[in-house]
């Protein structure tokens, strides 16, 4: 039965009855309050945020959980991933129709009284996708308590969210708040995706997985066929996260389309600028400095050992070895401060410019990214002694999922699932670009193919990305930073401040843009997950006339399908965290 009491203020010194004989000694302590107010103050102190991680912003808010931020000190690290268990729906990335009626079927399902945290830009506005296939806004579909702004927001800006939904809970006069999802009604109509798979067998069932699961990485959706345990059909879904990137490069101008690219690979910003400003630096037939290549070899080495902890961490998450997380996302931290420092923003960094970069290295960072490279090692062989021999980790990796070398020439699958194969083949070293030929680095690669090689290839991955960076710490050459072409190198940013005509040429440059002569041109590089590359068609204006994205998670993606059939649904969870693919370069 519905009890309504009255409510009142919060305790004071004057509410609350000592007993004097005993207090100071454990004794009788009274608190009157109202028991709303006492519930209420529970509910502050114990909400269970449920995340709703769809793209670039979901890696910030996962930085909560941290030993930097610690969202555990404000009594939040029960994160859920099933609505019913969760009061606080935290929405992270960019919403598209296709997601939208997920995203409010999911609130539907969480228990009164809930609230919503909107954090980034996306959610706010569309932010810089004011494309066909984006949602302008979150509040377009369920009732938002807490908006936090940026692009990406900092980790800091989802604790202060979470500090005024608590005090939207205590302020609650109720017993029985409820949230505005009653009377809020969406705006735009929501059409689900059908699931058009039928069983093929008297036996079998289909069972949907994502595109809203913590182990699928991402808005990536497996429609599977089960016998029992056993998977016998897999149907990977994409396009979840599909934002018209490749559309939006069409009405930007060649520089406005830079900060586009941080956001393929979030994971890494600084490898993606450079795969791109490399196909445009190509179509213009431009040379850029022995300065510049060193330093963005130094960002694309810095990227795939970001991008390699990432993968690692969550990869032990899935399996059930929560530290490992806590190990490597400390080190990424620290790669943060090194981006910070470098490009001014932790993520998404928009770091190289057509023939040049935003700014030169600032004092003392190679000192600091050798610190950085030394802790780093150690932190790789504390997972490879946590994980190497473990019997739960062999078991749960070895001669699962295997993709020999055939699959992987037939797929076109490239990056560690191609060399975890056994074939030695890497950007870096057949076609060598940027200062790759004066480093010296070994190609690590598997022996069977599984999914434990795809693991350790990756492991042994960033100790050749340590060894590229400790010799490119010691000689960064000198020299200028940037090619001599004006109208496409942007002035100096002192100057831009000091100077009426270097801000107007600033201006121009960016709003207006240059128009590279009719040409075409592809240009690929080894990032993190595979090649990576950029197809640009000028006709002559100041926004490509096509470009089109290759984007090594989609085309590693598509392997799904020929390897999980005849192995048991927890190995899916192991198959996708090897194959490490990110949502927001699939769906480009
Ligand atoms: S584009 Fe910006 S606001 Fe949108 S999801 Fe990515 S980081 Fe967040």
């Amino acid at each position: 039965m519905k009890t309504t009491l009255p409510t009142h203020t919060t305790p004071d010194a004057n509410s609350i009855v000592k007993d004097p004989k005993k207090s100071g000694d454990g004794g009788v302590e009274i608190i009157t309050t109202s028991l709303s107010h006492a519930i209420n103050m529970a509910r502050k102190h114990s909400l269970w945020p449920m995340p709703m991680g769809i793209s670039c912003c979901a890696i910030e808010m996962m930085a909560v959980a941290g030993s930097r931020f610690d969202i555990a000190r404000f009594g939040a690290e029960v994160f859920r991933f099933s609505p019913r268990q969760a009061d606080l729906m935290i929405v992270a990335g960019t919403l598209t129709h296709k997601m939208a009626p997920v995203v409010r079927r999911v609130y539907d399902q969480m228990p009164e009284p809930k609230w919503v945290i909107a954090m980034g830009a996306c959610l706010i506005t569309g932010g810089m996708f004011d494309s066909y296939p984006v949602v302008q806004g979150l509040d377009h579909i369920v009732p938002v308590d807490v908006y936090v702004p940026g692009c990406p927001p900092r980790p800091e800006g989802v604790l202060w969210a979470l500090m005024q939904v608590q005090k939207k809970a205590q302020e609650s006069g109720k017993i029985y708040p409820v949230s505005r999802a009653l009377d809020y009604k969406p705006d735009m109509p929501l059409q689900p995706v059908p699931t058009d798979e039928k069983p093929t067998k008297e036996k079998t069932m289909i069972l949907n997985m994502g595109p809203q699961h913590p182990s699928t990485h991402g808005v990536l959706r497996l429609v599977l066929e089960i016998d029992g345990e056993d998977i016998v059909k897999a149907y990977p879904h994409v396009g979840y996260l599909h934002r018209g990137f490749e559309k939006i490069a069409e009405h930007r101008t060649y520089h406005q389309f830079i900060p586009y690219t941080d956001r393929l690979d979030y994971l890494a910003p600084l490898s993606n600028n450079i795969a791109y400003a490399m196909a445009i630096e190509k179509l213009m037939d431009i040379e850029i400095t022995d300065r510049n290549k060193h330093i963005r070899t130094m960002c694309c080495e810095l990227s795939r050992i970001s991008g390699h902890l990432l993968s690692l961490g969550t990869f032990a998450m899935d399996v059930g070895a929560m530290s490992v997380f806590f190990h490597t996302f400390q080190q990424r931290e620290y790669i943060y401060n090194l981006q910070e420092s470098l490009t001014g923003t932790r993520m998404t960094t928009s770091y190289s410019r057509i023939g040049g970069l935003a700014r030169d290295l600032p004092e003392g960072w190679t000192d600091q990214l050798k610190v950085f490279l030394d802790g780093v090692s150690k932190v790789i062989d504390e997972v490879e002694q946590l994980l190497n021999k473990n019997p739960i980790w062999v078991d749960r990796l070895a001669d699962i999922c295997v993709i020999d070398e055939e699959m992987c020439i037939s797929y076109g699958l490239t990056g560690p699932m191609l060399r975890a194969a056994g074939v030695p083949y890497d950007l870096r070293k057949e076609h060598p670009y940027l200062a790759y030929d004066q480093f010296d680095f070994d190609i690590p690669v598997g022996t069977k193919g599984d999914s434990y090689d795809r693991y350790l290839v990756r492991l042994l991955e960033m100790r050749e990305s340590v060894k590229i960076l400790k010799q490119a710490a010691d000689r960064v050459p000198g020299g200028p930073l940037n090619s001599d072409l004006p109208g496409v190198i942007l002035p100096e940013k002192e100057k831009v401040y000091s100077s009426m005509e270097e801000l107007i040429c600033h201006f121009k440059t960016i709003s207006g843009g240059f128009s590279p002569k009719p040409g075409q041109s592809y240009c690929s590089i080894e990032s993190p997950k595979g090649e990576i590359g950029f197809y640009a068609v000028s006709d002559g204006g100041p926004n490509a006339w096509r470009l089109r994205i290759k984007s090594p998670s989609f085309t590693n993606l598509q392997v799904l399908s020929e390897i999980l059939p005849g192995n048991k649904i927890a190995d899916v969870v192991t198959a996708v965290a090897s194959i490490d693919p990110v949502m927001g370069e699939s769906d480009r």
